[in-house]
């Protein structure tokens, strides 16, 4: 608490954002670099996948599964990447739970979008002279508590702190402004523990001040968990860091959000605690009941939960744009569309979709058609991406514009003829 506080610029890596550091990796790393990634799609997907036999909410049930056209058709798009690396790759026209706290594939999706939100933030108040801490706070619990409990009096002690007199005049009097996440981690012994992360964010050097604010925090936090009948300690119930350290943790907790941090490295962290995603990994290995029945306790006590809260106009002032949860997990992500697999072929795709995807990351168009020639399945895909027969209205519903072109085509001639469809960037 005494170290200065450092105007700080995070690295990529320090946020999380490991993909941006692939350009970087090197030649000889790159490789593996590659070969990690694809194995984090396999492993969420696979997830995802068990996911939807033991989870009680119905949205990710569906979740990459149900296509939301009428008729079931999915599509498959695709972006080249540059020289020497692999492109993207995604589906579109399915359905998404956009769920940041219950399911493997939309949490990344969203964790990375916010992360790299996080990084523009503290770049930006780097740039203007600012500092950066970050206050963490929890609350004593036992195995008795429920996770509805602890949430209730998180939030009862949340909201008691940032709207007391004292909390708001520390916030005009520093222009201190805050993003404030939320973490839940399980014990067998203790239970549910949930905690508070909130990186406060100033535009000056506000060192000297620290120790005050701090004090000041916790005496609020403590009055405000009092009032639903749970306590804090001094020694627990509060920490601040400062500068770099600050950046750093707030970038593991975000990384933390994400199934694949966890994934085929299923270790328990200090004293058995165990992250939900890793709950559910252990679920899914092993059918363990209590484990099924803790993951679903998860889900139910975490839905609704908003993983980050900004301040008051704090994303304007810094530039980040306002997206849902929802919009950013309903990006079809992987660029211009390449081609569009009807119902009959999606339902023997879906059981190992990750295999296409990576197949077309790696290969392009040419090898998402030798993939899908080698099971036999049909698809309408274009042939010369130089003939773009049917140019997108970005106003036109996703796929009316496809539906009608195809509709208006003699089947026959369907056939004889490859088609090419294009959609501008723009619109994805
Ligand atoms: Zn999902």
């Amino acid at each position: 608490m005494t170290a200065a506080l450092a105007s700080v610029r995070p690295s990529a890596a320090a946020l999380g954002n490991d993909a941006k550091s692939a350009a970087t990796a090197g030649q000889d790393h790159a490789g593996a670099f590659w070969d990690r990634q694809d194995q984090a799609l396999r492993d969420k997907y696979r997830a995802r996948r068990e996911l939807a036999a033991i989870t009680s909410l119905s949205r990710v049930k569906k979740c990459g599964r149900v296509s939301t056209n009428e008729g079931g058709e999915v599509s498959l798009h695709h972006t080249p990447g540059p020289e020497g690396e692999p492109g993207t790759a995604g589906f579109g026209g399915l359905a998404t739970c956009g769920s940041v706290w219950a399911c493997p594939v939309c949490s990344a999706k969203i964790s990375a979008r916010r992360s790299k939100d996080l990084e523009q933030l503290i770049n930006w108040n780097a740039d203007r002279g600012g500092t950066v801490a970050l206050l963490t706070l929890t609350m004593r619990h036992h195995r008795g508590h429920s996770l509805r409990e602890l949430r209730r009096a998180l939030s009862a002690a949340w909201r008691h702190l940032t709207q007391s007199r004292g909390w708001k005049r520390w916030k005009t009097d520093l222009d201190m402004d805050y993003v404030r996440g939320v973490e839940g981690t399980h014990t067998d012994l203790n239970g549910w523990h949930l905690h508070i992360h909130a990186l406060l964010i100033f535009p000056t050097d506000v060192s000297a001040e620290i120790p005050a604010l701090t004090c000041e925090v916790y005496t609020r936090w403590a009055a405000g968990l009092a009032k639903k009948g749970m306590s804090a300690t001094a020694e627990h119930g509060i920490d601040v860091r400062v500068g770099n350290g600050a950046v750093e943790k707030m970038g593991k907790y975000i990384s933390k959000l994400a199934f694949e941090t966890a994934g085929g490295r299923w270790k328990r962290g200090k004293r058995g605690s165990r992250t939900p995603f890793q709950i559910l990994a252990d679920a899914i290995d092993t059918g363990n009941e209590r484990d099924v029945a803790l993951w679903q306790e998860w889900e139910q006590g975490s839905h609704g939960m908003q993983q980050l809260v900004w301040s008051n106009g704090l994303k304007q002032r810094c530039g980040v744009t306002e997206v849902k949860d929802e919009e950013i997990a309903e990006e079809d992500g992987g660029g211009e569309l390449a081609g569009v697999l009807p119902a009959r072929s999606w339902k023997k795709i879906y059981p190992v979709a990750e295999d296409l995807i990576i197949a077309t990351r790696h290969g392009g168009v040419p090898a998402a058609r030798a993939w899908l020639d080698a099971r036999g399945l049909a698809f309408e895909f274009e042939a010369d991406t130089t003939e773009r027969a049917v140019q997108l209205d970005p106003g036109d519903a996703p796929f009316a514009w496809l539906k009608a072109a195809l509709a208006a085509e003699d089947p026959e001639q369907r056939r004889e003829r490859r088609r090419s469809y294009y959609r501008p960037a723009t619109a994805l």
